[in-house]
């Protein structure tokens, strides 16, 4: 399994870059068992949707 280290940086990269099967799927399974990870990508997603309903620059 990964290191929830490597999770956030999928789910800071998922951002700006299409993730690959291998990469989506290995972090769908941590994100299913890990908590902690769970919620960081919850507050991404938040942060995503703040940023898209207020486009910057
Ligand atoms: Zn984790």
């Amino acid at each position: 399994m990964k290191s929830c280290r490597e999770v956030h940086r999928l789910v800071i990269e998922a951002q700006d870059r299409k993730l690959g099967f291998a990469e989506r799927l290995s972090m769908r399974v941590h994100l299913i068992l890990c908590a902690t990870c769970r919620r960081f990508d919850a507050q991404m997603d938040l942060l995503r949707q703040a940023l898209r309903r207020f486009p910057g620059d």
